[in-house]
Parts: structure tokens; sequence; C-alpha cells
């Protein structure tokens, strides 16, 4: 198999050529899938191949992971079962008494996660507000604090994490033990940020969402910035052991969706940037939330880090509270009531109704997930949805 470093090509030309694979023994431009899970031992005892047992590696997986170490700018990646697998496991590579910092508002199951996670490992864990430099600083513990993990665009209100200011507080704040930086870059795609670059150690993402796109495959990653990092080996074993890895069917139908990333990814960020432009001004829309908004929050963050597009994802608060959103959902044709988000199908969800009574989520707000659809049809339907919700 070869597969190519080629430098100053486009992350356009990159993903959609997988890096130029082609097939040595039979030319051809789709990787084969290796459904093997274990390897012939050469007669003298060794394993010359390399490969043993597909819980550690596998052929198939290998090339996809080639491909998000280099969109990622990155030195090496790990594909697994799922996003949250991607996630945990960087999190099971910390040690008891060690303390991490995470968004106060992020991707709802993770966080359920940490929560007893940190009481069953006995790690100390500070939800702070990420968009907040001074705040990131203030809570780190001196010799404590070994991971800062970041969301951004951060689900569901998008609030923007200034990676490299992190990455610099992380830096000046490290003694003995480096403090590193881990990214759940899920919703700004490597088309939009690469959080490696910035300074980042560890960029996580749910492939599920747009890296797969056609939401028919359940898969995660970690691509690191140095693959002789003893964290990074350290959670290389929690996968190897744990054995949360994707399977090689799932690889190469991942591999499939991510080559046309870039246009998928263009085309969810121009509609959602009209839609976030028209929403405001339609009438009991109360506040729209897009990190492409000059009134938003955290824009100057965003314009610094994000390029060629604020993302997909937006969302609305409407007026009427929670009755209101949920029967705008109810009436919308095009856009579908489902949960997840970054497939070709736009996506409507409320989502105080799927993250329960603690959510730090208004009861007001629908989240958009922008598909590929024709923008201006997306805009109709939500529009008479408002419209029809508040007759
Ligand atoms: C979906 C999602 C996850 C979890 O990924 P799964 O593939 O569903 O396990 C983590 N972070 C973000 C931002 C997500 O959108």
């Amino acid at each position: 198999m070869t597969q190519h470093k080629q430098a100053g090509l486009s992350i356009q030309t990159r993903v959609a050529q997988a890096l130029g694979f082609i097939d040595e023994q039979t030319k051809g431009l789709v990787p084969p899938i290796y459904p093997s899970t274990t390897y012939l031992r050469d007669a003298d005892n060794h394993y010359r191949s390399g490969l043993i047992y597909s819980r550690d590696d596998n052929p198939t997986y290998r090339v996809v992971e080639g491909v998000l170490a280099d969109i990622e700018s990155g030195a090496d990646a790990m594909l697994f079962g799922s996003g949250m697998a991607a996630a945990v496991s960087v999190f099971q590579a910390l040690r008891p008494g060690d303390h991490v910092i995470a968004p106060k508002v992020m991707y709802w199951a993770l966080r359920n996660w940490l929560i007893d996670f940190s009481k069953t490992w006995g790690v100390g864990i500070d939800f702070v507000n990420t968009s907040d430099i001074d705040a990131i600083a203030a809570a780190i513990q001196p010799a404590k604090t070994k991971l800062i993990w970041l969301e951004t665009p951060a689900n569901p209100m998008w609030h923007i994490a200034d990676i490299r200011a992190a990455v610099d507080e992380a830096q000046k704040q490290s003694q003995a033990h480096p403090i590193r930086v881990a990214v759940d870059s899920t919703v700004a795609t490597p088309v939009l940020s690469r959080p490696l670059e910035l300074g980042a150690d560890i960029v996580m993402h749910s492939a599920t969402k747009y890296l797969n796109g056609h939401s028919d495959v359940i898969a995660g990653a970690l691509i690191c910035a140095d693959k002789d990092d003893e964290f990074w080996l350290r959670i290389r074993k929690v996968r190897r052991q744990g054995g949360a890895v994707l399977s090689p069917q799932d690889s190469a139908q991942l591999l499939r969706g991510m080559r046309t990333l870039v246009l998928r990814v263009r085309t969810s960020c121009e509609s959602a940037m009209f839609l976030a432009e028209q929403l405001q001004q339609t009438d009991d829309v109360v506040e729209v939330l897009y990190p492409g908004l000059p009134s938003f929050a955290d824009h100057a963050t965003a314009l610094k880090q994000m390029e060629g597009g604020f993302g997909g994802m937006l969302s609305i608060r409407v007026r009427g509270g929670a009755k209101a959103a949920i029967e705008i959902a109810a009436r919308t044709q095009l856009w579908k009531r489902a949960t997840s988000l970054g497939g070709v199908e736009s996506l409507i969800e409320h989502r105080a109704s799927i993250e329960g009574e603690d959510t730090p989520v208004p009861n007001d707000l629908l989240r958009l997930s922008v598909g590929i659809e024709d923008a201006q049809e997306l805009l109709a339907d939500l529009v008479q949805a408002i419209q029809a919700a508040h007759s």
C-alpha cells in the first residue's frame, strides 16, 4: 500500500484522494477491507508483518488513521468504536489524584460520564467557563492539573474556547508534569480549525458526525501532536487493552464518507450563516446562537481561530418557552426531529428534553444541525413552523 504525505496540497485534495492511496497489489484506488482478526506467526516465531491481532491494530483502519492524522496536522491517530470511547480513553489515561479542567457547557453525555468517573477514578474535576481564559488560569492547580479539555464550538450554545490562549496558559503553569490540552473538535472539523497547529496535544472527534457525515456509522477518533508522548502511549494502551476499536467494515465506510468532508462542511457552513442571519430577523425568535454572527459573544475568538466558516451548527431561542419550542419541532417537515448532528440531512432538537432536569441548557432552545439541502427550502420550512406554533 502506498500513502503519500501530499505536502503543499489542500485538505480538499488530500482527503478526497485518501492521500493518493493506491493498493500496490491490485492498483485499486479504494483500500481493501481486511476482516482478519488474527495473523500467521512466522515459523521462526516472529511476526514479521507487525500484525498480530486486530484489537491492537488492523490495516483497514490504519489507512483511515493516516488520513485523519494528515488532515489534522498530527503525528498519529487512533480510531475508536465511538466518539465517547475515544474521549473516555483520554481520561482513563489519567491517574487517581490528577486534576482536570472541562467546560461548564459541553457535550452532555461526556459531562455526565465525567461526573461519575471523577468519583470512581479519584480524579478531581472543575467545570469552568472555558470562553474565559482567566477562569481557566484560576482553575489550574499547580502540579495536580494534568489536562485541560476544551470543546469548541461547544454543544449546544456554541461557546468558543481560545485554544492558543489555553495552550499558553497550560505551558506557563506546567511544572514537573506537563498540562496537556485536548480539544473536542467534532463541530469545527479539520476543515475549519486545526487545534494541533494552535499548540494542542490531542484532538478528539465523534467521527459519527461530520467526518462520516451520513448518519450511518458510530465512530470516534483521537489525533496527537507527538506520537512518542508518554500520555499518548498510555491512551494507546487503553484502546489496545480495552478494545474499543472500530470494525474494519465501519472504517471503510467512514473513509468513504470522509472523502466529501470539505464539500459537505462548506455547504453546511454557508447555509448555517444564511439561516442565522435570516432567523435573527424572524418574529418570535428571541436569540440566534451562532459563532459567525457579529452579535455572538465569542465571535472575535471564532474569527481568530476558524477559517472558511463557523460551522453547520446553530441554536435558536424562541418566544413561548419549552412548549413553543417543542411545537415548532413538531411542525417542521424537512428538518427531522432527531438527536445527533453533522449528517447530510438537517436535524432539529429540543435539547432540554434529551438532557433532562439538571441541564444548563435553556428550555426555549432548539438546536439545528444544518445539512446540505437547499438553504431557502430549509428556511421556509422553519419559518412556517415558527409562525404556525405562534398563531
Ligand atoms: C456526538 C458527540 C460526541 C460523542 O460521540 P459518539 O460518536 O456519539 O459517541 C462527543 N462530542 C461531541 C461534540 C459530539 O457531538
